[in-house]
């Protein structure tokens, strides 16, 4: 199946269509409160991103969009493509279109890059071979100016922090996923590293793909346009807006923005 098929067997949402809605989702952990009534809508083929200081939650929103246990849901809606999703396995909601890149990605001794990807790509795509997987997987690496030899070495082993993020981005190009959840994707990363990962992010949007990017600071910002920027404090969207919201974080800091929630 060539690329342009498969976006169209996954076109049953049309471009700007809503594709995830979350509505007054209240979640927490051992009792205690996380995130308490976040409610935001992202349509098909735009970049979202989501601010916020440490530990006000953007991570156990990831966590929940990825259906990640342990948390505990009080209220509130999660809906991709129309249905409802909080109830689904993380492997059911991969199939339906959802991929997370993690804050730490893990090791897998033992296991190739190729292997990982290949295994991965066919949970949830009409299978490829092994010689067809390497002839999308060179193509996918060559729309990422990435370099082969990263795919030959055991998942995230000795790997670089920079090396790990890149090999996310990868990832989500061979899972060609609807919603890609990208969380601190560039924390650590030095600014060639950054203008890498940000130019592979920029690859593998399209108006087909939509991208929620959650970070800490603004400077990704500056290699990958948002369309929405929301800021999340103490589990709360205090608030929402276009590309100058992020610039305004960027002078005022967070403290601004507290009084808000
Ligand atoms: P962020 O990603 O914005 O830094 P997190 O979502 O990781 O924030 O954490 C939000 C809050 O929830 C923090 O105060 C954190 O300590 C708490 N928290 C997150 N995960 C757990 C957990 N597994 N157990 C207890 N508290 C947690
Ligand atoms: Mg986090």
């Amino acid at each position: 199946m060539s690329e342009t098929q498969m976006i169209e067997k996954n076109a049953d949402v049309k471009p700007g269509e809503e594709l995830l809605v979350v509505e007054d989702l209240h979640a927490g952990i051992d009792g205690r409160d996380i995130l308490k009534g976040i409610s935001l809508t992202i349509r098909r083929g735009e970049i979202h991103a989501i601010m916020g200081p440490n530990g006000s939650g953007k991570s156990t929103l990831a966590y929940l969009l990825m259906g990640r246990p342990g948390y505990e849901i009080t209220a509130g809606t999660v809906t991709f493509k129309g249905e409802e999703i909080l109830e689904l396995a993380p492997d059911e909601r991969a199939k339906r279109g959802l991929f997370l890149a993690f804050q730490y990605p893990q090791e897998i001794p033992g296991v190739s890059v190729v292997n990982f990807l290949r295994t991965a790509r066919n949970a949830i795509h009409e299978e490829m071979n092994p010689m067809q997987f390497m002839k999308f997987l060179k193509e996918k690496m060559a729309s990422l100016e990435m370099d082969e030899s990263l795919v030959r070495r055991y998942v995230n082993e000795g790997f670089s922090g920079g090396e790990k993020k890149r090999n996310e981005i990868l990832q989500m190009a061979v899972l060609e996923p609807d919603l890609g959840v990208l969380d601190e994707t560039d924390s650590g990363l030095d600014i060639d590293a950054l203008r890498e990962v940000s130019a592979g992010i920029n690859a593998v949007a399209s108006p087909q793909r939509s991208m929620l990017l959650i970070t800490h600071y603004q400077r990704i910002l500056n290699y990958v346009k948002p369309h929405v920027v929301h800021v999340l404090i103490n589990g709360k969207i205090v608030r929402s807006g276009g590309f100058e919201l992020a610039e305004e974080l960027e002078k005022s800091g967070y403290d601004s923005f507290r009084d808000e929630g």
